[in-house]
C-alpha cells in the first residue's frame, strides 16, 4: 500500500473534528489495508512504531531534520529556519520547501507504507557512531521519494510530534466496524487492549484469527495491562452504601503505582501509565527477585519513599526525583529508599487472576508475599461499619497514608483492567480546601508572564478530560504554586507539546497566548468548584449556559508523569465533585438550622 493513501486520509482526519467523521475515515483506511501491514498502519497513525511501554522512541532531531531538508529540495538552511519561525511546525516547512523546490526528481518512486515505516524503524534503532550521519542519509533518501504532503506527515513522525489527535478508542472502533462485523465487538476489543495495552497486536490478532482469537486473548507476562482504577466518595456511609454493606479497606499510599512483571526472564517495572520504568527502581526489581523467585507473576503495589533512619513513610514528590538520573541513581537510592506494598495479583503459576474476585487474589498475594523491612502486603482490614472505616481512616493517616482504598468483595470485584468504577473507591482524608480532593489537569495553553515572571508563563490554562467526546475543556488558569524553579522549568517540558493553534480536540472560550496539545498534567487544588461562563468544563451540565471552574487553583507540585492527558480528571467527575459540594453545603446549613 501506497504512504499517499495514508497521508489521505491523515489529510481528512485534520479538517475535521467530529468523532464519528474520524472513525469512518479510519474504517475506510482499515478496509483499505492489507492484512499484513494493519499493524505498522495502527502504530503509524498513533504517531508510534512500537506500543508504548516498549520506550522505543523514533524523536529525531530538529536539527538533522533541517539538514535532509536542505539536502532534498536544494534550500539553504537559513530559509528553512526562517519558514520555521513563522509557521512553527516543521511539517509544514517541510512541505513548503518541497513544493518550493529547484530541483524535482523526475523518476520519483511513490513510497510505500511498508518502506516509510522500515525507515523509521531503522533510525529508532540507529545509536553511537556514525548514527547521526546515516539517520540524515536515511531521512533524505526518504523525503527524496516524498510529495509535500507525505513529507509533512514523515517530518511530523520523525520528530515525534504526528498529533493527529486519534484517541485509542476511535481506533478500537473503527476496527470493530471494520474487521471485528461491527460495532457491538468495540467492547471485546477494549478488553483485549486493556490486557494488552497494544493497539498493533489487538488490530494483527484481529485480522488473522478473527473475533475468536480476540475473545481468547490472554494476559502475558512482559505486556502490561491497562491499570484499573477508582471513584471517589468522601463519607464512610455512603461508601459502605456503595458496596451493599462490606468491603475491604485497605490503606492508601502514597507513592509511585507499579505493575511488576516478574519470570525467569527477568523483572520489569511499568509505571501507572505503563512506561518501562525498570531501570529507575533497581531496589524493587532486586526486592522481588529475592522474594519471587521462581514463579511467573504479574503484581501491582505502591513504591513509597522511607526515611531509611526510622522507616517511615515520606512525600511522593522524593520518588520523583530517581527519574531522568543515570548517573548519582545509586546515591539516591541510597539516600531515598523506597519500601513496595502489593496491593493486587494479575497473574500468577500461569492463572489469570483478573477474571478471579478480589479475596481469591488477596488470598493468593497473601501467601505470595513474604513481610519484610522493604516489602509488605497492604494493610487490609474487612469493614461494614462507617465507624470502623473512619477509624481505620485515621490508622492509615496516622501511618503517612493519604487515606484508605475502599475494594469491593462482591462477585463483581474482578480486576477491571483499564476501567474506572465503583468496586474501587478512593477515600482521602479531607483537604482543608473546601475541594474535597485535588484534580489532574492537562495543560492546554499558556500565558506569557509579566514583570518579575516576564520570559517565562506567567499562568496556565488548565482542562480537565470529557471522556465521552474526546476532547479535553477548560477549567482553570493557574498562576499559583510554582517555584521559581518550576517556572523555569516548564517551558522546556511544554515545548514538545506546543502548536500554534487551538487544537481541534480543546474546547475552549479563552485566548491563550501559547497553545499546548494536552500532555502535561498537573496536580490542582482549589478552594471550590464554581459555576463559570468562561469556563467550558461541564458546559449546561449544571446550568444553561454554564461550566465549571476550579476557584483559587494552586499546583501543589505534583508533575502527574505516571498519567497520560487522558488520564486527567474527567469532566464528568468534575460535574459529580460540584453536586457532593452543594449537597455539603445543604447538609451543614441544615444542621445550623436546626
Ligand atoms: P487515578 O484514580 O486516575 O489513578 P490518581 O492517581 O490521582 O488518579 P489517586 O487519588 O492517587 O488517584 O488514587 C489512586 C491511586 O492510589 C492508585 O492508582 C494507586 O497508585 C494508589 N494506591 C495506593 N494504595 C493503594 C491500594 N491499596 N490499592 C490500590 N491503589 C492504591
Amino acid at each position: 500500500m501506497l504512504y499517499s493513501r495514508i497521508v489521505e486520509t491523515y489529510t481528512k482526519i485534520e479538517a475535521t473534528t467530529k468523532r464519528l467523521e474520524i472513525t469512518r475515515l479510519l474504517v475506510e483506511l482499515i478496509d483499505a489495508t492489507p492484512r499484513s501491514i494493519i499493524d505498522k498502519v495502527v502504530y503509524l497513525t498513533q504517531g508510534k512504531l512500537y506500543p508504548d511501554f516498549l520506550g522505543i522512541e523514533l524523536g529525531v532531531a530538529e536539527k538533522l531534520l533541517f539538514r535532509a531538508l536542505t539536502r532534498v529540495t536544494g534550500q539553504a538552511e537559513s530559509k528553512a529556519a526562517t519558514l520555521y519561525k513563522k509557521l512553527g511546525d516543521l511539517g509544514t516547512v517541510a512541505e513548503q520547501l518541497l513544493k518550493d523546490r529547484t530541483q524535482v526528481s523526475f523518476q520519483r518512486k511513490a513510497p510505500t507504507v511498508e518502506e516509510v515505516y522500515n525507515v523509521f524503524d531503522t533510525i529508532a534503532h540507529e545509536v553511537g557512531q556514525g548514527s547521526i550521519d546515516s539517520k540524515v542519509r536515511h531521512l533524505t533518501t526518504l523525503l527524496g521519494k516524498a510529495s509535500p504532503t507525505e513529507a509533512k506527515y514523515i517530518t511530523r513522525m520523525a520528530l515525534g510530534r504526528l498529533r493527529l489527535g486519534v484517541a485509542d478508542m476511535t481506533l478500537l472502533d473503527a476496527l470493530a466496524i471494520s474487521l471485528g462485523g461491527g460495532k457491538e465487538s468495540r467492547l471485546t476489543l477494549e478488553r483485549a487492549y486493556n490486557r494488552s495495552s497494544d493497539l498493533g497486536y489487538v488490530a494483527r490478532t484481529l485480522a488473522t484469527g478473527g473475533m475468536k482469537a480476540i475473545e481468547s486473548l490472554k494476559v502475558t507476562v512482559g505486556r502490561p495491562i491497562r491499570p484499573m482504577l477508582a471513584e471517589r466518595l468522601s463519607e464512610a456511609k455512603a461508601i459502605l452504601e456503595k458496596m451493599n454493606g462490606e468491603c475491604a479497606a485497605e490503606y492508601k499510599y502514597d507513592g509511585l503505582r507499579i505493575q511488576a512483571h516478574v519470570s525467569s526472564n527477568g523483572t520489569t517495572l511499568f509505571s501507572r501509565r505503563l512506561e518501562n520504568i525498570t531501570d529507575q527502581f533497581p531496589d524493587v526489581q532486586q526486592l522481588l527477585k529475592e522474594n519471587l523467585e521462581g514463579i511467573a507473576i504479574i503484581l501491582e503495589g505502591e513504591a513509597v519513599p522511607v526515611d531509611p533512619a526510622t522507616g517511615e513513610l515520606l512525600p511522593f514528590q522524593l520518588i520523583s526525583q530517581r527519574r531522568g538520573r543515570k548517573y548519582d541513581l545509586e546515591k539516591t537510592i541510597q539516600d531515598i529508599p523506597v519500601a513496595f506494598f502489593p496491593f493486587d495479583l494479575l497473574y500468577a503459576d500461569t492463572i489469570d487472576y483478573t477474571d478471579r474476585p478480589y479475596l481469591e487474589r488477596r488470598e493468593r498475594l497473601r501467601k505470595l508475599i513474604p513481610k519484610n523491612e522493604r516489602l509488605d502486603l497492604s494493610q487490609q482490614k474487612i469493614c461494614n461499619d462507617p465507624e470502623q472505616l473512619d477509624d481505620f481512616m485515621q490508622e492509615a493517616v496516622a501511618d503517612g497514608c493519604e487515606g484508605l482504598m475502599i475494594k469491593s468483595i462482591g462477585r463483581d470485584s474482578t480486576y477491571k483492567a483499564g476501567a474506572r468504577g465503583w468496586t474501587w473507591i478512593k477515600y482521602k482524608r479531607d483537604y482543608k480546601s473546601e475541594m474535597q480532593d485535588s484534580v489532574d489537569l492537562a495543560v492546554v495553553g499558556a500565558f506569557a508572564g509579566k514583570g518579575r515572571r516576564g520570559g517565562t508563563y506567567g499562568a496556565l490554562l488548565l482542562a480537565a478530560y470529557d471522556k465521552r467526546n474526546d476532547l479535553f475543556r477548560t477549567v482553570c488558569k493557574c498562576g499559583s504554586g510554582f517555584t521559581d524553579e518550576d517556572l523555569d522549568k516548564l517551558p522546556k517540558l511544554l515545548e514538545k507539546y506546543s502548536v500554534d493553534h487551538r487544537h481541534s480536540r480543546l474546547d475552549s472560550k479563552i485566548e491563550a497566548d501559547v497553545w499546548f496539545v494536552a500532555g502535561l498534567v498537573l496536580e490542582i487544588v482549589g478552594a471550590e468548584i464554581t459555576l463559570s461562563p468562561i469556563h467550558t468544563c461541564g458546559m449546561n451540565s449544571i446550568r444553561p449556559g454554564a461550566g465549571l471552574a476550579v476557584r483559587f487553583p494552586r499546583f501543589t507540585g505534583k508533575y502527574r508523569e505516571d498519567k497520560s492527558a487522558e488520564d486527567s480528571t474527567t469532566t464528568d467527575e468534575i460535574v459529580e465533585m460540584y453536586r457532593a459540594q452543594l449537597k455539603k453545603v445543604t447538609e451543614n446549613t441544615t444542621v445550623e438550622a436546626a
